[in-house]
């Protein structure tokens, strides 16, 4: 089976032909400029390549709700050229294939729990520490979408005391993406977060905010293993740092096997860089398969 993935991204859109396997045989990659720019150059990719169905994982807000007439759009999202566009609505049209659609973060936790490190579990996580903030949730088996899809990244965080940064989420300042992003590192300290690698005082604070909400998802969502990608967790030293802030904070409350066994318990991507894309292809398998039963 022949299928199309396309991790739609703020910066770029890559894309890939892949099969049910989650194996890619070829893949590119599209500066993301306006929808009238950037959509035709995306089809034409798609058009000649024989595939039975397109995945999307998007950069968001969008309409996941099936019963919505704005279902497929991105909806209300900061990147104002793409607000309110039907993608999912212009590949249909233009390629006649199905087209399954959910966020980028979405499509990651789908790759990793389809291929990847959390194979297998009912219930996991996977977060993003990147330009912005994002989390994917399995539960029971399924990804979850609820009344729209969860915005784990904006999660209300209590600040540091030591911490005089403002935050910098437009909308909340000081939730996990403001406190916590890339960009969020870089207006603190005044350097990307690269260029800050042996500054310690920088990856202790950047710790106890992702140790806090990995606390609070641990609570709420009781998820059976957290992985933790993008750009920010290239930082080696982080991920020692991250779950012995975790361990801190739940102070002993909670006792399960897989947080006695930290090290398994919330871990790195395990799919090179391409558990989004690979979850575009699940996307597109799970979507073809939706329209073949309906
Ligand atoms: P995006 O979120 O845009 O898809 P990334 O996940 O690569 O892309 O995240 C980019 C962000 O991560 C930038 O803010 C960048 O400064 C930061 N970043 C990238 N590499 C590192 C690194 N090695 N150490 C710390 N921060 C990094
Ligand atoms: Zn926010």
């Amino acid at each position: 089976m022949r299928l199309g993935a396309l991790e739609a991204g703020g910066t770029k859109m890559v894309c890939a032909i892949g099969n049910e396997n989650g194996e890619i045989f070829e893949r590119t990659s599209i500066p993301t400029e306006t929808p009238e720019i950037t959509v035709p150059k995306l089809i034409e990719y798609f058009a000649d390549k024989e595939i039975e169905a397109l995945g999307i994982g998007c950069f968001g807000p969008i309409d996941l709700n099936r019963n919505s007439d704005t279902y497929g759009y991105i909806t209300t999202t900061p990147k104002l050229i793409w607000a309110n566009y039907d993608i999912v609505g212009a590949f249909r049209e233009a390629l006649k294939i199905p087209v399954g659609f959910d966020t980028d973060v979405n499509g990651s936790a789908l790759g990793e729990a389809t291929w990847g490190i959390t194979k297998g579990l009912e219930n996991s996580m996977y977060i993003t520490i990147g330009t912005g903030v994002g989390a994917g949730i399995i539960s029971n088996g399924k990804l979850l979408h609820g009344m729209l899809h969860p915005e784990g990244g904006h999660l209300l965080l209590a600040k540091h005391p030591s911490d005089s940064y403002e935050g910098r989420c437009p909308y909340h300042k000081t939730c996990l993406e403001g406190l916590a992003s890339g960009p969020a590192i870089e207006a603190r300290w005044g350097k990307k977060g690269v260029e800050l690698a042996d500054k310690k005082e920088v990856w202790e604070l950047e710790a106890y905010y992702i140790g806090q909400a990995l606390v609070d998802y641990i609570m709420i969502l009781s998820p059976q293993r957290i992985v933790l990608g993008g750009g920010v967790m290239h930082q080696e030293h982080m991920m020692p740092m991250v779950r012995e802030e975790v361990k801190r904070q739940l102070n002993g409350y909670l006792q399960t096997k897989e947080l006695e066994d930290m090290e398994n318990y919330i871990v790195l991507p395990s799919l090179n860089d391409n558990q989004g894309i690979m979850g575009a292809l699940k996307l597109a398998m799970d979507e073809c398969q939706l329209e073949n039963k309906g």
